[in-house]
């Protein structure tokens, strides 16, 4: 079976960001300088050859876009100004809405207006939840516990990190089956799609254990991001892995840890807990308002180009991260009111931020780059082994 070629292709992915792709003429050059890029997985000519043949089955098998860490030294020496960083960045908008089976990504993608509906309904319903059920507000004293009990914050947690988990694994699972029954070097395409149907898309499952490491290394470090980068733009790697740990820290406290984390009495400021908390409310405030800083600026061919999806994450977390810090401000100025209201706000717009973005938008990026790199190893291994 050939691959559907679709010439519209190139001009619908417009609304993903990819604006120059047309003006490519296949030089080779990006894939000359790019640190990222070996013998084995050139790029990123070759998917913006794809792009321009409009060959959808073959962009939704490829991993390249996923391996390009946005470095922008393709884009600074492109001789045809197509700007391959910025069209990398835009394929990976759309094989994120590629791999989403509800084609929520891909109105979140396409419809500023539909993601701003969808975040204020969502946290208009926090609102409303917070309306009708919430506990007395004792105003004696800074009570949270009694006014939003962290038992039932956490009950509620556990129920929307479990459908987050859901709808996150199971697009992970389709880019999982398009990038592993990709044909090996030398196999036929046929034996290939035959794979579809099998456990683990017929490689042994020892290749996937003995490479597991590669996931949990590029999840936690990002070293990839390192050897992408010349020296003056190693700022953008440190920024990138504050907002990763910073997000992932907090992410932990309040969705498994929300127990000890929100807690009526003061924690020392030495205690491990506090501490964490102010690592990751540091780190992410730090990369955010860096990276909204340098978007406004436009001084750096990564921060160039901004999709209204980047802007609306990097504003829903940076105020996310003002509410949060304003809480710990109110309680430790013993304001019971204030700590409740912003309490509610806070939640109005992290969990949105939550919902929204971790299965269907730009957070999906921070499982789907680690995994394909692991995929990458399994199958040269697979392929050493042929
Ligand atoms: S994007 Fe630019 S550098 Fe890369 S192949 Fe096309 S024209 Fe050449
Ligand atoms: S932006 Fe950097 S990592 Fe991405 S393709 Fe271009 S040179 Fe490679």
């Amino acid at each position: 079976m050939a691959s559907r070629v679709n010439p519209e292709l190139v001009k619908s992915l417009e609304e993903f960001g990819v604006t120059s792709a047309s003006t490519c003429f296949n030089c080779g050059n990006c894939t000359a300088v790019c640190n990222l890029s070996t013998e084995s997985v050139p790029f990123p000519r070759k998917v913006i050859r794809y792009l321009q043949l409009g060959d959808k089955d073959k962009l939704m098998q490829s991993p390249e876009p996923w391996l390009c860490y946005y470095c922008g030294d393709c884009s600074e020496t492109c001789p045809r100004d197509a700007d391959p960083g910025e069209v990398m960045m835009g394929l990976r908008r759309y094989l994120t809405s590629l791999y989403d089976w509800t084609g929520l990504s891909r109105l979140f993608y396409t419809s500023k207006a539909f993601e701003i509906i969808a975040i204020l309904i969502v946290g208009g319903l926090v609102g409303l939840g917070f309306y009708f059920f919430h506990g007395p507000m004792l105003t004696d004293r800074v009570a949270l516990n009694v006014f939003a009990p962290n038992r039932v914050i956490e009950i509620l947690d556990l129920i929307m990190a479990a459908i987050l988990s859901f709808f996150l694994l199971t697009n992970a699972y389709r880019m999982f089956g398009a990038v592993m029954t990709k044909p090996l070097p030398g196999e036929d395409p046929e034996a290939a799609r035959r794979r579809r149907h099998k456990l683990l898309k017929g490689f042994p499952a020892k290749f996937y254990i003995a490479e597991a490491k590669e996931f949990i290394l590029n999840f936690v470090t990002q070293k990839k991001f390192g050897l992408c980068q010349k020296k003056e733009k190693m700022i953008q790697w440190v920024v990138h892995l504050l907002i990763m740990t910073g997000y992932s820290t907090i992410f932990l406290l309040v969705v498994v840890g929300i127990r000890w984390f929100q807690r009526d009495e003061i924690y020392p400021i030495w205690h491990p807990i506090r501490l964490l908390g102010y690592y990751g409310t540091f780190a992410i405030l730090y990369g955010v308002t860096y990276a909204m800083i340098r978007r406004l600026k436009k001084d750096e061919t990564a921060y160039k180009h901004s999709h209204s999806t980047d802007w609306i994450f990097l504003i829903l977390l940076w105020l996310t991260t003002f509410t949060g810090i304003l809480i710990h401000v109110t309680r430790l100025l013993e304001m019971p009111l204030s700590t409740y209201y912003i309490y509610v706000i806070h939640l109005m717009i992290a969990v949105p931020m939550l919902v929204l973005e971790v299965p269907f938008a730009k957070w999906a990026h921070q499982l789907y780059r680690p995994m394909i790199i692991y995929l990458m190893k399994v199958r040269e291994r697979a392929s050493s082994a042929k």
